[in-house]
């Protein structure tokens, strides 16, 4: 049976913002950061938000499989995707993605650094090519950076990019 454990704020079957090249782009619900001057507070909430549901996730899968407007892959953002409410979701998106789309990259950005996660967590990590870690810190805010917002956001190539 499918249960639905995971709400979420904004799908994008097209969005050439959040990531390289031409992508779907997932924001979950559920924060804990709670961190000053974050972009996008009205996340926080896990119940925030609209339910994820199997329709919604087998039209990512179909978007990444579109052949018409190629995507070069799947972001993740949020909210937080590794929140531990989310992650039995988020494994079964994830476990989907590399079996039904192969060949499509995988980007997400969390709260959580890569050093603290669980070993919940870590389960997700084999699917993940780019891990974009650590909480928004204003005071090392920096507008040119790229996928990230402050300076003690690293970015982790976890897998070489096709
Ligand atoms: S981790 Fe991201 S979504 Fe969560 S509070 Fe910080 S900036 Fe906002």
């Amino acid at each position: 049976m499918w249960e639905n454990k995971m709400n979420y704020h904004k799908y994008y079957s097209v969005d050439v913002v959040n990531g390289p090249g031409t992508r779907c782009t997932l924001f979950v619900s559920g924060c804990i950061h709670q961190c000053k001057g974050c972009y996008n507070k009205r996340t926080w909430k896990v119940n925030s938000g609209k339910p994820y549901d199997k329709a919604l996730e087998d039209k990512i899968i179909q978007d990444l499989q579109d052949t018409k407007i190629k995507r070069q892959g799947l972001s993740l953002s949020g909210g937080d995707p590794l929140l531990p409410d989310n992650l039995s979701v988020i494994l079964r998106l994830l476990q989907r993605v590399k079996n039904e789309c192969p060949n499509k990259n995988v980007w997400v950005w969390t709260g959580y650094r890569l050093q603290d996660l669980t070993d919940e967590q870590k389960m997700l990590l084999s699917y993940i090519d780019v891990l974009i870690d650590g909480q928004f810190i204003e005071s090392e805010a920096d507008k040119t950076l790229v996928w990230r917002g402050s300076q003690n956001q690293i970015i982790h190539y976890l897998k070489k990019l096709e």
